[in-house]
């Protein structure tokens, strides 16, 4: 079974908004993983403007439009939704997304902090219009609250969505996990272990999206005192995960987190776990 590595050219010359250029030097650093028979990959394309307008005010569309970072956007939400059709029809197992200027802090009528557009909403609506697919699930492991994916989906009852923030909340589907503004490798990972895999277990989500930020890390932006080899034994913990409740159907995408070094350092060794 095929990974799926989906990355935009664009990204070399318009760095991202909050994120800076930290994916310049993708995806050539992603290395040998690329050369695997299992690994796959794909450019950008842009996502239809009527989708988005089922999701975000035309104001919102039209203004990003101006913007230097727009096309990142336009582009990284299109990725999303062609990247989830392809693991939901069995082309692909699992994947990884470079995404800029979108994510968890854009709702319907604003969006702030780098995303400007929401990746997951349309990705969702469209799985469920193309396939006979229902429960889907959304774990947020940014440091960060996902404040635009709850606008999003807190009516949806279909859709598990825990976010791993600094405040603690549960009902049925709409979960945040209190990290703390410090954690450390071992703690974090038990609340993973405690708070969504069992969660997932029960719900029996077609499919797990993954909005992996690394501001989390130790001097970046959203530092809680992880270490940069966290990220790679969050993703093995989330891709058994996957594997046990929805045939390994588990797409990754990129949040927040600045530091090039770091990028550089965990998405390789993230897309070895995935293709391995
Ligand atoms: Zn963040
Ligand atoms: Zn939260």
């Amino acid at each position: 079974m095929t990974t799926g590595i989906f990355y935009s050219h664009i990204f070399k010359t318009s760095p991202g908004p909050v994120v800076g250029p930290k994916f310049i030097n993708f995806p050539e650093v992603l290395g040998d993983v690329l050369k695997l028979p299992n690994v796959k990959l794909f450019e950008h394309e842009p996502v239809s403007e009527d989708l988005l307008l089922k999701f975000h005010t035309e104001q919102m569309i039209e203004s990003l439009k101006n913007r230097p970072y727009g096309k990142n956007a336009f582009y990284s939400v299109g990725a999303c939704v062609t990247a989830s059709k392809k693991i939901i029809s069995g082309e692909l197992k699992n994947g990884l997304l470079f995404n800029s200027a979108s994510g968890h802090h854009a709702g319907p009528k604003q969006a702030w902090g780098g995303t400007y557009l929401n990746c997951v909403a349309p990705a969702v609506y469209s799985l469920r219009e193309t396939f006979n697919v229902n429960n889907l699930s959304l774990l947020d492991t940014d440091c960060h609250h996902g404040d635009g994916d709850r606008e999003m989906f807190k009516h949806d009852s279909s859709l598990l969505h825990v976010c791993f923030c600094d405040s603690s909340y549960a009902d049925e589907t709409n979960v945040c996990v209190g990290v703390g503004w410090r954690s450390n490798n071992n703690d974090y990972l038990d609340l993973v272990r405690k708070e969504f895999i069992p969660r997932a277990k029960k719900f029996m989500p077609a499919m797990i999206f993954h909005f992996l930020g690394h501001d989390t890390c130790e001097g970046d932006y959203g530092d809680i005192g992880l270490t940069q080899d966290f990220f790679i034994e969050l993703v093995k913990e989330v891709k058994e995960c996957a594997e046990d409740v929805c045939q390994g159907r588990y797409l990754i995408i990129t949040g927040g987190g600045s530091r090039r070094d770091v990028a550089e350092y965990i998405f390789p060794r993230i897309a070895n776990v995935l293709a391995s």
